[in-house]
């Protein structure tokens, strides 16, 4: 029942973080508070260049899909519509005694002996308890452990000198029920919303009630239509966002993995339903084998659109030095699917702490939409032309089976959401009766990624120790963070050879100048040329660049030219310095 040993590779990981300036604890000189934390330089860096990377693949490089930049505080019935004022929590349960909290469904189940107790009278005062406890020893243990812990438990209850009551010892298998620190009991599990409130305005009350947005998707569903007709898309499109996102986590714990503060890249890939795919195009394709379905085509429904993105994410992750090896895909179970899902994947990271999910891949159905349109009474659908003289040229049979799959699909949705019978199935009617006249509301993909968690993989990946020995013999262990070129914080050291002579260091200086408007370089001229590269080995720097005598022209044939040397294995190339920029922004792409 001892805390599980720390984690000795995040113990290194978040001390460099520390010393290097990628990450620190929030607000540390007050001692930090728990759940948030800050980017340093180098940080901030690796940080920017991850959302540029998610942000240009996923818009600019994309025809298909435009960007958004929404608010973090909005309309509060926006979070019931997405039901996240109603189902937004986890199970908390507290320490009986220490008043420590967990997430009650995280909490490693445990076995032994359990002593219950009925309460407990303090013989001085004749002041009786009968509040029940019990305490859960690992097998074997003797019972005074356990007393031990009730006395002080129904002393915190105000008991003088404590004679316990009612000893009753259980054998328990896999219990969630105790604190795995110490055996005391936990309060019974209690929803705890995850969302932070807030108040707008001066007035403090429920009226004003707002909240910080627990995600970025549902801007998305609220601003669809404003982009659908500002944006001249056409379904099937996408809108992106990224930004801060705010969870009340019960316990934030593994470093940044679970922050209270985060940031999401989210996109929301709006398609048709599969029923107006078979009108227009005459069929649906389905996914004909495993891996990446190529360029989109009019006739894909839903599945292969899932397909679809699940691949061009893993393809993300690859293009920055994340390999296909290091993630899992894990398909949710059917009976793990939110109700309104038809398949999830979630990407999994092998983190140093166990391999837990960096993005998950969702198909929603037409939920999310349908949801808001219910809830602020503005339709939310869309008007195609082409579907509604394809549906006049339609077999009146393959109209019937089409607007019959609709309606069911509709009236489906429509109940679960608290319509009644009679009205779920007059509403669906006339949805299913929207297809001849070219409406429908759009389904959608959505591939949600947390940025923090992205780093965290990065910073994981990245972590190399490298031991070398020194021709006396001694050795040395250093880290060296092997990021791709394309995200590292910064791409190049440049130095002189030597500090003290002027002309090293003018003609280094003149390198650094005509590097550092393309790409993030760092000038450093103080101490030995071992150091100095190893400083930028434990940055992640990829190239470093060093001006000597020969660029001087001590070496005529060399003169002008400069040593470039790579991280990854210590190799040294000569390089012109004309060709150098060409030559290093081909390097870091
Ligand atoms: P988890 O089950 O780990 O709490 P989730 O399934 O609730 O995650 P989503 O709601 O799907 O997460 O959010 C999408 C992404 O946002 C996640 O894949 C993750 O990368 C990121 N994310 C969610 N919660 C946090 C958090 N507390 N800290 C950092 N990133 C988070």
């Amino acid at each position: 029942m001892a805390e599980p040993k720390v984690n000795e590779l995040m113990e290194k990981i978040v001390s460099l973080c520390k010393r290097r300036g990628f990450v620190y604890p929030s607000s540390e000189i007050y001692g930090g508070i728990n759940g948030f934390w800050d980017y340093g330089p180098l940080g901030a860096e690796l940080k920017r260049n991850v959302k540029e990377l998610w942000w240009n693949r996923m818009t600019r490089m994309r025809e298909d899909v435009v960007g958004l930049e929404a608010t973090i505080i909005m309309h509060p019935r926006i979070w019931r519509a997405s039901g996240h004022v109603d189902t937004f929590s986890d199970p908390m349960a507290d320490c009986l005694l220490t008043r420590k909290r967990f997430r009650a469904d995280q909490i490693e189940p445990q076995s032994g002996t359990a002593y219950h107790y009925t309460g407990a009278m303090d013989p001085a005062s004749g002041k009786v308890s009968e509040e029940p406890y019990a305490v859960l020893l690992p097998p074997g243990k003797p019972p005074e452990s356990a007393r031990k812990l009730a006395i002080q438990f129904y002393q915190s209850r105000g008991l003088g000198p404590v004679e316990l009551q009612g000893e009753r010892p259980e054998k328990v298998e896999h219990s969630q029920r105790f604190n795995p620190d110490n055996g005391s009991l936990l309060t019974e599990p209690r929803p705890f919303n995850l969302m932070f409130k807030t108040y707008v305005g001066p007035v403090a009350d429920e009226d004003n009630v707002a909240y910080l947005r627990p995600e970025t998707a549902q801007a998305i569903f609220v601003q669809f239509k404003n982009v659908l007709e500002t944006s001249r898309q056409k379904v099937p499109f996408g809108i992106a966002q990224m930004g801060k996102a705010f969870r009340n986590e019960v316990t934030p714990r593994n470093f940044t993995f679970r922050s209270r503060e985060f940031e999401q890249m989210e996109l929301e890939f709006f398609i048709k339903p599969d029923e107006v795919v078979e009108a227009l195009c005459g069929r649906v394709a389905k996914p004909e084998a495993a891996g990446h379905p190529g360029e989109p085509r009019p006739d894909w429904g839903w599945q292969l659109w899932h397909q679809y993105w699940v691949e061009e994410r893993i393809r993300f992750y690859e293009s920055i030095g994340l390999p296909r090896t290091s993630l899992e895909e894990y398909w949710q179970k059917p009976e793990e699917l939110a109700h309104y899902a038809r398949a999830t994947v979630d990407l999994l990271y092998k983190f140093p702490f166990g391999t837990q999910e960096l993005e998950g891949i969702a198909a929603r159905s037409d939920f999310d939409l349908s949801q808001h349109e219910r809830v602020s009474g503005k339709a939310q659908g869309v008007f195609d032309e082409e579907l509604r003289t394809a549906w006049g040229k339609l077999a009146p049979e393959v109209q019937q089976r089409l607007s019959e799959s609709y309606f069911q699909h509709r009236r489906k949705y429509l109940l679960r959401a608290g319509a009644a019978e009679a009205e779920a199935e007059k509403e669906a009617r006339e949805d299913a009766a929207g297809l001849a006249k070219g409406q429908y509301i759009p389904h959608v993909i959505e591939p949600s990624a947390g940025v923090d968690r992205l780093i965290l993989a990065l910073l994981a990946h990245a972590f190399t120790e490298v031991t070398s020995t020194d021709d006396k013999g001694r050795s040395e262990t250093r880290v060296v963070m092997r990021f791709h070129p394309s995200v590292a914080p910064m791409k190049v050291g440049v130095f002189p050879l030597l500090k003290n002579k002027p002309e090293l260091v003018a003609k280094a200086r003149e390198v650094f100048e005509v590097l550092r408007g393309s790409m993030l370089a760092f000038y450093d001229d103080a101490g030995a040329i071992g150091r100095r590269y190893a400083r930028q080995d434990e940055a992640g720097t990829p190239y470093c660049v060093t001006v000597d005598f020969d660029t001087l022209g001590e070496t005529p044939e060399l003169k002008d030219t400069v040593t470039v040397r790579r991280r990854d294995d210590g190799s040294q190339q000569r390089v012109p310095i004309g060709a150098l920029r060409a030559h290093l922004l081909e390097a870091i792409r």
